[in-house]
């Protein structure tokens, strides 16, 4: 069996991020690094859009980016600006192209299939297949999305609707989010925050028809593409050791309140990219304290008052939307934080400090 001084476990967003910022920064010359990636081919999967609130290495893989949002509730609407952190998506078929035609000109970059096909004992490994033995109480946002075409230009492409809570709610927190990326092409979401158990919520073909049709009044139109996924919005059990740093979902870079991941995997690969020589004795990198703890009783509300959350959203974005942005992407100083916190509701928050 081979050795590698280095191995990534899991070729997704954060394993392929890695490599890449490790590859263009030249950490990997005379270095061996293995990828292990069970999937048979790369295409487009995921839409990972963001706040651009720091560099990244993709701006050659947007599908479009945005200066302006809103938010919906069923009789207001909010419309706001983000013209310093534009909101990007970066379609993930280019991302896979881009990083893997880079990977192969570098031929101590090796990819397998499965761990058993080498040896892990002496290589620094990098995981991102997430542990979720313990995961079955844990809040999930949960979604289904799909790429429509119509025939007539339909929508407005300058803006996309981050939250349009105008939709049926159930026992947990529901709302669509459409990104239109030309005037007769969107993405249209559904988007559920609850427990996985509940699979009357997985009726996304419908809940998605319904909207489309009844509510956005569009009846002609194909769909494109079709994305579906779970990020779990609680840390996964991944520990990291000695010789094992995770990374991607299992390393902790989702932001539990908003499912947001991609940049904050970005940056944890510039920071190991950074410290690479010493990785062994770098400290971890990980998303501040304060946006943990305010997450937690967040989520707590969430899960406990469902039917208040679509005010509570709406209430946030009263701050200014730089603040609100910079507070979700991880970014905020401690006045931005004390804004946010001021707009949401005293008892209840309070009482989901306390309890369980
Ligand atoms: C459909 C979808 C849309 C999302 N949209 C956004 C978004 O808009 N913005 C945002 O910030 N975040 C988004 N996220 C959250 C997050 O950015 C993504 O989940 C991101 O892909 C996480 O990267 P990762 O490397 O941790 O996991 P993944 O990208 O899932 O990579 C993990 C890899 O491990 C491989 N693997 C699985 N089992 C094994 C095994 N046993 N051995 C080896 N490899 C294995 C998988 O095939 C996969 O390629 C989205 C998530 C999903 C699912």
């Amino acid at each position: 069996m081979k050795d590698f001084d280095y191995i990534i476990i899991g070729g997704g967003c954060a394993g392929l991020s890695l490599a890449y910022e490790l590859e263009i920064h030249s950490k990997l010359k005379n270095k061996t690094l293995a990828i292990i990636e069970p999937r048979h081919e790369y295409k487009r999967d995921k839409t990972w859009s963001f706040w651009k609130t720091v560099p990244h290495n993709f701006e050659d893989c947007l599908k479009k980016s945005w200066k302006n949002f809103s938010i919906n509730l069923p009789n207001k609407t909010k419309h706001l600006e983000c013209n310093n952190y534009p909101y990007q998506s970066i379609d993930s078929g280019l991302f896979y192209e881009k990083i893997n035609n880079k990977l192969k000109e570098n031929k101590n970059i090796n990819f397998f299939k499965n761990t058993e096909e080498i040896n892990l004992e002496n290589s620094f490994i990098f995981n991102s297949v997430p542990d979720l033995k313990n995961s079955k109480n844990g809040l999930w946002q949960h979604f289904c999305g799909v790429e429509i075409e119509t025939k007539n230009n339909f929508f407005d492409d300058e803006i996309i609707n981050l939250m349009d809570f105008d939709c049926e709610q159930r026992k947990s927190l529901h709302f669509f989010y459409t990104l239109p990326f030309t005037k007769n092409k969107a993405l249209v979401e559904t988007t559920w925050l609850s427990s996985m158990d509940d699979i009357s919520e997985k009726d996304y073909d419908n809940q998605i028809k319904e909207y489309i049709e009844n509510h956005l009044n569009l009846k002609d139109y194909k769909i494109n593409y079709i994305e579906q996924g779970a990020i779990p919005l609680f840390y996964t059990e991944n520990k990291n050791q000695k010789n094992k740093i995770n990374i991607g979902t299992a390393g902790g870079m989702t932001r539990l309140s908003t499912g947001y991941t991609f940049l904050n995997i970005q940056e944890h690969s510039k920071f190991i990219r950074e410290n690479f020589e010493n990785i062994t004795k770098t400290k971890e990198f990980k998303i501040e304290k304060k946006y943990q703890f305010l997450d937690k009783i967040f989520l707590r509300v969430i899960k406990k008052n469902p039917k208040i959350m679509p005010d509570i959203f709406f209430k946030m974005f009263s701050s200014s939307s730089n603040t609100v942005i910079r507070f979700l992407s991880n970014k905020s100083n401690i006045l931005e934080d004390l804004s946010i916190i001021l707009k949401m509701p005293k008892w209840t928050f309070i009482k989901a400090l306390f309890k369980n």
